[in-house]
């Protein structure tokens, strides 16, 4: 098993990707378990944080590092609540006053301008020197709904609706949500993108074939 750093302190992202990389010869750790703290996500998009974050635990933890950072996108609001999905009602924000944040925002927005997205960057790292990061992004698109629907899921899920679908995302199950979801697509990126550079190089052609 290759050993590889998960630059996050969330131990739930942590027990979601053990077993997925555990499948793939990895043996993770949480960046918590090696006395490493958060930095400051101070990138202007979701591939600069995820890769700050990534350098920062590589730096500290000295082993190949995954890093992510995921949000949720309206291009009807300019793409808020992006980056700062999070804390979107301000920094003591819930996920209530989040989602009650967006209703207002889109209080009066019908039909297209409703769409959005989340995204998820994944980076990975061989060393906090690598020259060459592997960077997946997957992402999931859907419409914000006129009102929260369903117990399950987290954050913003209440009031997505994904493309199609008769159910918010809070009414999907776990599996369900694992199966199409933005961060589920960008695993699934990023682990072909690891293989195609653990495969073996391809023969160089002859001169006289
Ligand atoms: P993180 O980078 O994965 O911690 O996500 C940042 C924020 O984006 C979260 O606090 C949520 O508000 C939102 N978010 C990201 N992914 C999801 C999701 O799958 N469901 C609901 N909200 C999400």
């Amino acid at each position: 098993m290759t050993p590889l750093l998960l630059a996050t302190g969330n131990a739930g992202k942590v027990r979601e990707l053990q077993p997925v990389l555990a499948a793939h010869g990895f043996a993770v750790v949480g960046q918590t378990e090696l006395g490493i703290s958060s930095i400051a996500e101070t990138g202007s998009t979701f591939v600069e944080n995820a890769l700050l974050k990534a350098r920062h635990a590589a730096s500290q933890g000295g082993m190949a590092t995954l890093a992510e950072d995921s949000g949720l996108c309206v291009p009807y609001l300019q793409g808020a609540p992006g980056l700062y999905s999070a804390r979107y009602a301000g920094p003591e924000a819930s996920a209530a006053t989040n989602n009650a944040k967006l209703l207002t925002m889109l209080a009066g927005a019908r039909g297209a301008a409703r769409a959005a997205y989340y995204v998820t960057c994944m980076v990975f790292l061989e060393s906090a020197a690598d020259p060459s990061p592997l960077v997946a992004q997957g992402f999931w698109r859907g419409i914000i709904g006129e009102h929260s629907a369903g117990g399950g899921g987290f954050g913003y899920d209440p009031l997505f609706w994904p493309a199609g679908g008769l159910r918010s995302a809070a009414q999907w199950s776990l599996e369900e949500k694992n199966a199409c979801s933005h961060r589920a697509l960008a695993l699934r990126r990023l682990l072909e993108l690891l293989a195609e550079r653990q495969a073996p190089p391809p023969q160089p052609l002859s001169l006289n074939d």
